[in-house]
């Protein structure tokens, strides 16, 4: 049996990072009349298994601390103090450093902070509740239109045509509503419902991810070890623990994830060397796929699609979520900006604005991240010594390296306000 509510003014299907950001953005600028929903089978919990942690930038942590979440987290995030990077071999006895990161974005202001996805994702799961988001513990399933009159030529030819959309969720209900979001992942059936294709690769690298404890304080290090099949991150968590975020081809990936705990801590010391001392306890660990993938579109008629549903980049600089989070602040100041002037903000031209201004950046930082992994996830002796010239050059040139890191910290080009750390 089918329940009908509505009109709700936005439904986002998706409760990870950036579908809760979102709503929160949202409640928080239009105020309690502004109503929205986020729908997720999963609300508020992580799988099993899964440590990953993720690096915030200052433009990301501007976002949470504008919307009240970060103030929430911020004992339990650990600032990244000084970054290195190094280029060798596996079994190399010297990394020798070729890049080298240090101090602070503006004064007091790290470039990025470490903190686990559990923490942040129940923190704004909280704030969501606590300002009145409605919160869904159920999927998505489908959504269609009313009937258009005459013979429905003209929706194909003009996003926004409907007067709204009908969203159908697992539990029965059947919402109205003026936009749905997408916010449901990288494998969004959303997206395909809608008939947006993707154009991207499989990388045939996976991520193994875990989290360990070690004897020696890292003093805020991040660091990033370029390795023939991909790179090895040790990446610093609050006390003596980091973050390891170890990717080789899906074969060997699969092949050490599967071996016994003994063999896999010998496998793990070979990457992460001892500058930390020995490892004292190794968490669980799960497998992670990368590829890369741009939605062709990143609007359809009253759908926008936002965070890994509208793009995936390889994990290499950590600008997967950060990513997701410009959609984030992009498009609920589209939608503030549209609803204070009186618009309808799922119509096309509310949707087009959104799209313009993420499209292009997109493409910019998933060919980047792209290009990199090609550098350096290779044995090529040739490659490494352009590699290891480029990287050398960068760290000579002050300039150059403070516009990588306002560029990595994400506060360059045309930045939404929320990520300037300005309310909407
Ligand atoms: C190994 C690894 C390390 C990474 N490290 C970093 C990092 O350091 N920094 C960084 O910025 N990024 C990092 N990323 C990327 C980052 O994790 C993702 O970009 C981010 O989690 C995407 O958030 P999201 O909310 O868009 O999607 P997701 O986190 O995938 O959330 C999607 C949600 O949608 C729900 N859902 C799915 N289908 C439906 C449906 N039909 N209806 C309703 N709900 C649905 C799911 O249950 C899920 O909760 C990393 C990624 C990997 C793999």
């Amino acid at each position: 049996m089918t329940r009908a509510q509505g009109p709700i003014d936005v439904v986002i299907a998706g409760g990870g990072f950036v579908g809760l950001a979102l709503a929160i953005a949202l409640r928080e600028a239009l105020g309690a009349s502004f109503a929205v929903i986020v729908a997720d089978p999963t609300l508020g919990s992580s799988r099993a298994g899964d440590e990953r942690a993720s690096a915030i930038v200052a433009a990301a942590r501007r976002l949470f601390e504008t919307l009240d979440v970060w103030q929430q987290v911020a004992d339990e995030a650990q600032p990244i103090l000084d970054m290195v990077v190094t280029d060798s071999r596996l079994d190399d006895a010297v990394r020798p450093v070729f890049l080298t990161f240090a101090g602070d974005i503006e004064p007091d202001e790290p470039f990025a902070h470490m903190i686990e996805n559990r923490t942040l994702i129940a923190a704004l799961a909280a704030k969501a509740r606590e300002i009145g988001v409605e919160l869904r513990s159920t999927a998505v399933a489908g959504f269609s239109y009313p009937p258009l009159p005459g013979d429905g030529r003209e929706r194909s030819l003009r996003h926004g045509y409907a007067p709204h959309i009908d969203v159908e969720l697992a539990d029965g209900a059947t919402i109205t509503t003026a936009l749905l979001v997408a916010a449901d992942g990288a494998r969004s059936s959303i997206r395909e419902r809608a008939g947006i294709a993707t154009h991207g690769w499989s990388y045939g690298q996976s991520a193994i991810v875990t989290n360990v404890s070690h004897e020696r304080d890292h003093r805020g290090r991040a660091e990033e070890h370029f390795l023939p099949a991909g790179p090895f991150a040790i990446l610093p968590l609050k006390g003596n623990r980091s973050s390891i975020v170890w990717t080789e081809t899906s074969a060997e990936a699969a092949r050490i994830a599967a071996l016994p705990d003994g063999d896999f801590r010998t496998e793990l010391e070979r990457r992460f060397k001892f500058e930390l001392g020995e490892i004292t306890a190794i968490g669980p660990h799960l497998v992670h796929p990368l590829g890369f993938f741009v939605a062709r579109a990143f609007i359809a008629d009253r759908i926008a699609l936002v965070g890994d549903a509208a793009h995936l980049i390889h994990p290499i600089a950590g600008q997967g979520l950060n990513m997701g989070l410009r959609d984030v602040a992009a498009l609920a100041e589209v939608i503030a900006d549209a609803v204070r002037l009186g618009l309808d903000h799922g119509t096309a031209d509310v949707l087009e604005r959104y799209q313009r201004w993420r499209r292009f950046d997109t493409m910019s930082m998933g060919l980047a991240t792209d290009g990199l992994n090609r550098l350096f996830s290779n044995r090529s002796t040739a490659l490494r010594l352009v590699r290891d010239i480029g990287l050398g050059m960068i760290d000579r040139v002050p300039n150059l390296k403070r516009l990588f890191i306002r560029e990595a910290a994400g506060l360059v080009g045309e930045v939404p306000r929320l990520l300037r750390g300005e309310p909407l």
